[in-house]
């Protein structure tokens, strides 16, 4: 006799039943037809098993492997930005929370959010906001390269009309010098030292809010690419008190400037060992993935091959040497940590492969599923025959695309955002790829998502339809092959034996139609057995 189920679900619409049983947070059952069904309940079904009858499809949780969980949980404690539509909405925002806000200290924005969903097309400059905080240090922040700052806040950080211009950075000026506010990449950094940071209790939070956020978006599974010692500890402290509702699997952000700092890639990992972070620390909730670099920019700073198409003379930026970069990823693969490097643009590529080689050569090798591009948005097939070549994995969003279509086409012309994120090749040359969302750098609906990839619809239109892939293949990938990466027992699967990851939706994921799929959310969704009923979101 077996022990009975602690939970049963059973989906059922007008033409299908199926159901899955659930013990010590794995699936021990499960049943795709009526009688399949009576049989696992005469089986499984015991006087404490709770069965939740749900109308609708089964599906597996997705696995979204690359996602700013951590960056997510800190938007949710700045001034919202996702929805403002026009420069006064912004100020608005910013002058109601500086009236709730000690004067002196710092007013800061969420950072999801792109100027290119204002009426204005523009950030808004110093001047504006020094009048809707006169009295505070304000950062507006959008996405993880460029920023805003208000007069005070430019003048703390040092940045003034006859301060010098930074390596790696863009200080906006007038024509008198005079710094309007915007600041990017390397112009940042003397600012970011200077930010209060945000308390653990916020931090923990913010995870708590914005997981049970992707729950309800279907999401159960997220890598991710930043992630700071403090945010790292937050995060386990978050989960240790149950209150980290997804698996987390994070990257330690070590950007080129850390690196320095340390002295050397070797350095550095010894400052992690010495704070207490070993490669693959924590369990099946949270556990550490590895270490992320950075090679290029996004949008407007990517190395491309080819030169902007809004500024000719301009083809991105090399964050790291080819040497840097080369002993990187030396030192990870031979200390035991898995490594994600940020390469958007087909220059940034280049260089990544090349590191990678080059440490090839010397038979430096890596295990499988330990060296991974991060977006790899242009990737021709020259260079995804070379990543297959040297077992490299390829995380694509579909995602950041179509967020940022409009950027994406007037910093890279049409035809090469019609390329960007290419399914239909990486999957025909058999290369090893999985899809996220950089959520909440783009939208997080993981459907969106998989309509995205299947049509190659944007907010301008359709852009390289042949470069789709179907939606089998794309809900493969952003499940099935989301665990193949991830590995320890995950699956992405609804099979006996597996991790009890799993969602109920109002229509079947394989076989709705685009338009009954649009939009979907989950009813249900189980992670390890931990039950959240879910809202219709309209
Ligand atoms: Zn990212």
């Amino acid at each position: 006799m077996n022990v009975p189920a602690e939970l049963i679900v059973e989906a059922r619409t007008d033409t299908t039943r199926a159901a899955v049983a659930v013990r010590d947070g794995r699936i021990v059952a499960v049943a795709a037809d009526a009688a399949g069904v009576d049989a696992l309940h005469g089986t499984w079904c015991g006087d404490s098993t709770s069965v939740l009858p749900q109308h609708g499809v089964l599906a597996p949780l997705f696995i979204d492997t690359h996602n700013h969980l951590a960056l997510a949980s800190r938007n949710v404690l700045g001034v919202p930005m996702h929805d403002v539509r026009t420069i006064d909405e912004i100020l608005d925002r910013i002058r109601e929370r500086a009236a709730h806000t000690p004067a002196g200290s710092w007013v800061i924005t969420a950072a999801d959010w792109h100027e290119m969903q204002l009426q204005e097309r523009r950030f808004p400059t110093a001047v504006e906001l020094d009048e809707a905080a006169p009295d505070h240090l304000v950062l507006v922040q959008r996405g993880g390269h460029n920023a805003v700052l208000n007069s005070a806040a430019l003048a703390a950080a040092g940045v003034t009309a006859t301060s010098g211009d930074v390596a790696d950075g863009y200080v906006a000026r007038a024509d008198d010098g005079t710094p309007t506010g915007l600041l990017q990449d390397g112009a940042l950094t003397a600012m970011q030292s200077m930010l209060p940071e945000a308390s653990q209790e916020d931090l923990i939070n913010g995870i708590e809010a914005t997981s049970r956020t992707y729950r309800a978006a279907g999401v159960g599974v997220v890598r991710d690419p930043a992630v700071s010692v403090e945010e790292w500890g937050a995060l386990q402290r978050a989960r240790s008190e149950n209150r980290l509702h997804v698996r987390a699997f994070s990257m330690i952000f070590s950007p080129a400037p850390l690196i320095a700092a340390a002295g050397s890639m070797d350095d550095y990992l010894d400052g992690l060992e010495a704070k207490g972070i070993h490669p693959d620390d924590g369990d099946d909730l949270l556990r550490l993935w590895g270490i992320k670099l950075v090679v290029d920019g996004g949008v407007e700073a990517a190395a491309l091959r080819e030169p902007y198409a809004d500024r000719p003379d301009f083809t991105g930026t090399l964050l790291m040497t080819p040497d840097g970069l080369t002993d990187a990823l030396r030192a990870c693969v031979t200390r035991g940590r898995p490594v994600g490097t940020h390469a958007c643009g087909d220059a940034g590529v280049d260089a990544f492969l090349d590191a990678v080689q080059r440490n090839v050569d010397r038979g430096i090798q890596h295990e499988h599923g330990s060296i991974v591009v991060e977006h790899g948005a242009l990737m021709d097939a020259d260079q995804i025959a070379r990543a297959i070549a040297l077992d490299v994995h390829i995380t694509a969003q579909e995602a950041l695309r179509d967020g940022l279509i409009a950027p994406f086409v007037e910093a890279w012309g049409q035809e090469r955002a019609a390329t960007m994120f290419p399914w239909r090749e990486l999957l025909d040359a058999g290369a090893s790829v999985s899809a996220g969302t950089d959520h909440p750098i783009s939208p997080l609906d993981p459907i969106a998502g998989v309509l995205g990839m299947t049509t190659r619809r944007t907010r301008l239109g359709i852009l390289g339809a042949e470069h789709a892939c179907t939606r089998d293949e794309a809900l493969e990938l952003y499940t099935r092959a989301g665990a193949e990466l991830l590995r320890h027992d995950l699956t992405g699967t609804i099979t006996v034996g597996a991790p009890a990851d799993f969602s109920v939706y109002p229509v079947d994921l394989h076989h709705a139609p685009d338009e009954a799929l649009a939009g979907a959310h989950p009813t249900l969704s189980v992670l390890a057995g931990d039950v959240l009923h879910h809202q219709k979101v309209s």
